[in-house]
């Protein structure tokens, strides 16, 4: 049976107070907290095991690259991928984007499209604008239907000349659920490659590389209990291996002479100099926990938070709520703003109540421009595993008083 009050007590953080009222943490789409599982395994890593991985031949070199190994046969399998060959270590979603836009440089010609959505993150944009600036190749952007992801015009925009289609599955500002599988099928109709954002979804459901046929995922640790600085980029094993290294140094090589290097095999190829060792540990214990509640019923758990706290907001006068109408679309992300003011000003006045939502243009401007808010920003609040319905009341309760504050 999934318990968030059971799940809490894993949680040291939130057991604190807030400008005197109990902490509710609801900026879980910027970063998540860490459970004790977590900071124990880091921890222990380095009293007990700490050395570098890999090129040593002595115990504790030898406990350290079978943890870290280890940690990324458990990603393989949270991810369903084939082989850990296909498992990228990376500093998070961006150093994984930024490698597929490396990548796309050695195959983009001049006529060439890349089709982006609009409410893409920075970080699945701005590489390839500088992807476009290299190559002369184009982007396109697919916009927004009634809230969310205009399918028809995808499929208008798909032609021959895609040659990447790079999406996310999860807004992290309209919380909407991409279909990247029919997308996918769709791109490769075109012979396009499809490149996932999974930052805002592998933490909340189920993944499937393989069933949705994604040529890459990024996604991040510290979105989903992990430590920062650890992240990952999967992709086909063909790919892969057509792919340069981003990097270049030790633990990536085969043999170096004077004048040329050769590269390892995959994966190491990509994991240039000492990787973030104690990260992808920590990313494994991480993926343990999330293992043992089950990601069906961590996604089951934020949907009942979903059904249960939109009617109460849409109930709020003068709260406009962005993303899909359908609430059975919509992951665990809600962007609102309070009519007449400013969300940084929202998220100041829920924070004198304990509440911590997020506020500003989310790292998605062509968005929140499209949007047309009225100050081009937008409050967020996003739930995870640790939230209640209780939190769910505090958020509204905490909004009604903001509300009333500010309308005297
Ligand atoms: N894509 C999406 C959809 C995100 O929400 C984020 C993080 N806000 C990123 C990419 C970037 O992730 P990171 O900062 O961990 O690299």
């Amino acid at each position: 049976m999934f318990d968030p009050k059971a799940i809490r007590k894993s949680f040291p953080v939130l057991d604190q107070k807030v400008n005197d009222e109990p902490l509710v943490y609801l900026d879980n789409a910027a970063t998540t907290q860490k459970p004790l599982s977590v900071l124990t395994k880091i921890q222990r890593y380095y009293e007990t095991d700490n050395a570098n991985v890999h090129r040593g031949v002595h115990s504790l070199a030898e406990r350290a690259t079978a943890d870290y190994e280890a940690a990324r046969e458990k990603v393989r399998a949270f991810i369903h991928a084939r082989s850990t060959k296909e498992i990228l270590f990376t500093r998070g979603t961006t150093t994984s984007l930024n490698w597929v836009a490396k990548f796309a440089e050695q195959c983009l010609r001049p006529q060439d499209e890349i089709l982006l959505s609009i409410m893409e993150h920075h970080s699945n944009l701005v590489p390839w604008q500088q992807v476009a600036e290299k190559t002369g190749a184009k982007i396109q952007f697919v916009g927004l239907k009634n809230g969310e992801l205009d399918m028809e015009a995808l499929k208008n925009k798909l032609s021959d000349r895609t040659k990447f289609v790079s999406m996310t599955q999860v807004s992290n500002v309209l919380g909407c659920i991409n279909p990247v599988k029919e997308i996918a099928q769709l791109a490769h109709e075109h012979g396009a490659y499809m490149v996932v954002d999974g930052a805002q979804s592998t933490p909340h459901m189920a993944i499937d590389v393989c069933d949705m046929d994604a040529d890459f995922f990024a996604f991040s640790g510290h979105k989903m209990l992990g430590p920062t600085g650890i992240g990952v980029l999967y992709g086909k094993e063909a790919l892969l291996n057509q792919m340069n290294p981003v990097e270049f140094g030790g633990e990536m090589i085969d043999f170096v002479y004077e004048d040329h290097s050769t590269w390892t095999e995959l994966p190491w190829k990509f994991e240039a100099g000492t990787p973030n060792i104690a990260g992808a540990i920590g990313l494994g214990a991480a993926i343990d926990e999330l293992s043992a509640l089950t990601m069906t019923d961590v996604a089951a758990h934020e949907h009942e938070l979903i059904r249960y706290v939109m009617p109460k907001l849409r109930a709020i006068e003068g709260l406009t709520i962005y993303g899909p109408l359908d609430d059975e679309k919509r992951s665990s992300v809600i962007a609102f703003n309070l009519a007449g003011l400013h969300p940084h000003d929202v998220a100041t006045a829920l924070d004198m109540e304990g509440v911590a939502v997020r506020a500003g243009h989310h790292c998605a401007q062509p968005l929140i421009t499209r949007l047309n808010t009225e100050v081009g920003a937008t409050a967020r609040a996003s739930f995870y595993i640790y939230n209640t319905k209780a939190d769910c009341d505090k958020l509204v309760e905490a909004l009604l008083k903001t509300k009333a504050f500010f309308s005297f």
